[in-house]
């Protein structure tokens, strides 16, 4: 997404359980990524230090201010759609979408495994 003007990046996906709401979830990981020395600055595509999103919570669909989940833009990208159906084999987004047919239309844009 955005500018293509970028270093490579890394890019995880991880499964967590958590006692946090869904906001609370943000805020701590936004206090990661200050921790981390990120300074969100205008250009919201730019290369950033550290940036940690919430694809999904549970199969709840949240939309409001600070919060949109499933994360916008999930269903479009390689860096997302392939390690998230590698960890969680049989998923369906809140809207029925299964992960594993986005994952498998997807096309990989030279993503390499590390
Ligand atoms: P980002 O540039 O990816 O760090 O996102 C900037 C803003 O997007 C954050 O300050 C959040 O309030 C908002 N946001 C909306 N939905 C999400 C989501 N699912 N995960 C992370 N941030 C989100």
């Amino acid at each position: 997404m955005g500018p293509q003007d970028q270093d490579d990046y890394i890019n995880a996906v991880i499964s967590i359980e958590t006692s946090l709401s869904a906001l609370a979830l943000l805020d701590a990981l936004q206090a990661i990524e200050n921790a981390a020395g990120r300074v969100r600055k205008d250009n919201r595509w730019g290369a950033r230090i550290l940036d940690c999103d919430i694809l999904l919570y549970g199969n709840q669909s949240i939309d409001n201010a600070r919060l949109t989940v499933p994360h916008y833009g999930m269903k479009l990208r390689e860096f997302v759609l392939l390690p998230l159906a590698e960890i969680a084999t049989n998923l369906y987004l809140p809207d029925g979408t299964s992960v594993n047919a986005l994952a498998n239309e997807i096309n990989s844009n030279g993503m390499v495994k590390l």
